[in-house]
């Protein structure tokens, strides 16, 4: 899948609309979910242009995929959610639910969160 440099995620990156910006370094920025489903709910997306996981994973320099999970792991931390806990979640492709083209990285805690997936899809 080719990327699509009109996707709303690359729109926030050129400024074009606005974020609610919690973090940003050289490799990813960091914003409040426009619409969270627990109380901490993040989104952490690379500056490059990658479609999703798949995409970034296989593409991304080892800097860009270093500096992508250092900003991750340093957003939880910074949120409060490292202890006592969060979920990383990276919906990916048309079966996974990914509906933004661009890869990003849910960060979601403030409460249990219960099952991993659920049952009825
Ligand atoms: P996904 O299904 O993994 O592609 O998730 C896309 C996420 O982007 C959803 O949780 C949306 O609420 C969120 N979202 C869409 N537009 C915006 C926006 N302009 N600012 C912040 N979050 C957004």
């Amino acid at each position: 899948m080719a990327y699509d440099s009109e996707n709303i995620f690359a729109k926030i990156l050129r400024g074009e609309i606005p974020c609610n910006k919690v973090y940003e370094n050289q490799h990813a920025l960091a914003f409040h979910d426009i619409n969270p489903q627990a109380p901490t709910h993040v989104l952490v997306i690379p500056k490059g242009p990658y479609v999703s996981n798949d995409d970034f994973t296989a593409s991304a320099t080892d800097a860009e995929i270093v500096g992508f999970f250092r900003a991750v792991g340093h957003v939880a931390r910074e949120l409060g959610v490292a202890d006592p806990g969060y979920r990383l979640i990276a919906n990916t492709g048309i079966e996974g639910g990914q509906e933004v083209p661009h890869f990003h990285v849910h960060i979601c805690g403030g409460r249990p969160l219960g099952r991993m997936i659920n049952p009825a899809g």
